[in-house]
C-alpha cells in the first residue's frame, strides 16, 4: 500500500467525520429553530408589529395583511395550541406588539398571564361574533368549543375582525386590508361550495365517524356529518381514555355502524389505531385539526386545510 493511498484514506475518514459533525450540527440547529415551544414566533412582512397566536390566525392575518404588517406567528405547524409555553423571546415579541390577535374560547388562555404581566397595546379576540358550540352545555370548562376554524362562515368572521384590528392599528392601509379580506372571504365561499360537494358525494348512511380528539364539531355541524364519539373525551388533548371508555367506544362503533376513525395530524394515533384494529373499521390519518399544515403541505392556509380534510373524509367514507 502506498503512502499516498493511506493518506487519502485517512483524509476520507476525516472528511466523513466532518460530514457527520455537520449533519449533527444541522440536526441540532433544526431542532433548536423548529421546536416551536422553545422559540419565538416566525416573523414576516413590514409595518406595525402584530402577533398572532395560532397557525390559523397567522395564516388569515397573512391573507389580510399581504405583507403590510410585521407579523409574528407564535405557534408553528403541528404545535399543541392547547398547551403552549411561550419562550422568553415569544414573551418579548408579545410585549413589543401593537396588536395581539388571539383565538380566545380558552384555546390560548396561556397568553393571559403574559398579557396581564406587562401587556401589548391591544389584544383582539378574533372569534368575537361567532356562535360558539357547547358554550351553554358547559363543555371544556364552560367556555365552549374553540375549534371554530372548521366552518368557513366562522372563518369569514375572523377575517373581518382581523381586517378591522389591522385597520385600526394602521388606518392608512385600511383600504388594502379591507380589499384583501374581501377577496379571501370570496375564496372561502368557493371552498365552502367545494367542501359541500365533496361531503354530499358520501352516501348519507356513511356520514358517521369517530375522531381521536373532539375538534371537528363545527365542520360536522355545517356539512351534516354525524359525530358518534371522541376517543379523547372533551376538547382537551390531555385526557387519555380509560379501558372502560375504550370498551364503550368499541361498542358504539359497532352498534352505530361507524365507517371510519379519524386520527388528527397532531395527536398520537396509537389509541385510534388500536380501536380501528379492534373494530375492523378504517382509520384515516393526516387530518388537520388544531394546527394548519407545514409550508408546502397544501394545508398551510385555512382554505387549503378545509379542502384537504374534506377530501380525505370523502375518500374514506364514499
Ligand atoms: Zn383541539
Amino acid at each position: 500500500m502506498s503512502i499516498r493511498s493511506i493518506d487519502s484514506r485517512s483524509h476520507r475518514r476525516q472528511h466523513q467525520a466532518l460530514l457527520l459533525l455537520l449533519a449533527l450540527l444541522a440536526l441540532w440547529v433544526t431542532a433548536a429553530c423548529g421546536g416551536g415551544d422553545d422559540d419565538g414566533g416566525a416573523t414576516t412582512g413590514t409595518g406595525v408589529k402584530v402577533v398572532a397566536t395560532t397557525t390559523q390566525i397567522g395564516a388569515l392575518t397573512r391573507e389580510v395583511a399581504g405583507g403590510e404588517v410585521e407579523l409574528t406567528v407564535l405557534l408553528s405547524a403541528g404545535a399543541d395550541a392547547h398547551d403552549y409555553e411561550p419562550s422568553p423571546k415569544a414573551v418579548a415579541q408579545i410585549k413589543d406588539a401593537r396588536v395581539v390577535l388571539v383565538n380566545g374560547i380558552g384555546l390560548d388562555a396561556w397568553l393571559d398571564n403574559v398579557i396581564s404581566g406587562a401587556g401589548a397595546e391591544r389584544v383582539v379576540v378574533v372569534t368575537d361574533g361567532i356562535a360558539i358550540r357547547g358554550a351553554d352545555a358547559g363543555q371544556g370548562g364552560g367556555v365552549g368549543d374553540p375549534h371554530v376554524w372548521h366552518d368557513p362562515e366562522n372563518v369569514k368572521v375572523m377575517v373581518d375582525n382581523i381586517a378591522a384590528a389591522l385597520s385600526e392599528a394602521d388606518p392608512e392601509k385600511a383600504a388594502t386590508f379591507q380589499g384583501n379580506g374581501d377577496a379571501y372571504k370570496a375564496k372561502l365561499d368557493a371552498v365552502d361550495a367545494q367542501v359541500r360537494a365533496l361531503i354530499d358525494s358520501i352516501p348519507a348512511e356513511n356520514r358517521k365517524i369517530v375522531t381521536n380528539h373532539d375538534s371537528f364539531g363545527y365542520f360536522f355541524d355545517r356539512y351534516g356529518i354525524e359525530y358518534a364519539g371522541a376517543i379523547i373525551p372533551g376538547t382537551s388533548k390531555d385526557a387519555q381514555p380509560s379501558a372502560k371508555e375504550l370498551a364503550n367506544l368499541t361498542d358504539l362503533i359497532k352498534r352505530e355502524g361507524v365507517k371510519a376513525i379519524f386520527a388528527e395530524e397532531e395527536v398520537d394515533p396509537k389509541v385510534a389505531r388500536q380501536l380501528a384494529a379492534d373494530t375492523g373499521v378504517a382509520i384515516v390519518t393526516g387530518l388537520y385539526a388544531d394546527s394548519l399544515g407545514a409550508p408546502g403541505s397544501g394545508a398551510e392556509t385555512v382554505d387549503g386545510m378545509l379542502l384537504s380534510n374534506a377530501t380525505k373524509i370523502a375518500e374514506a367514507l364514499r
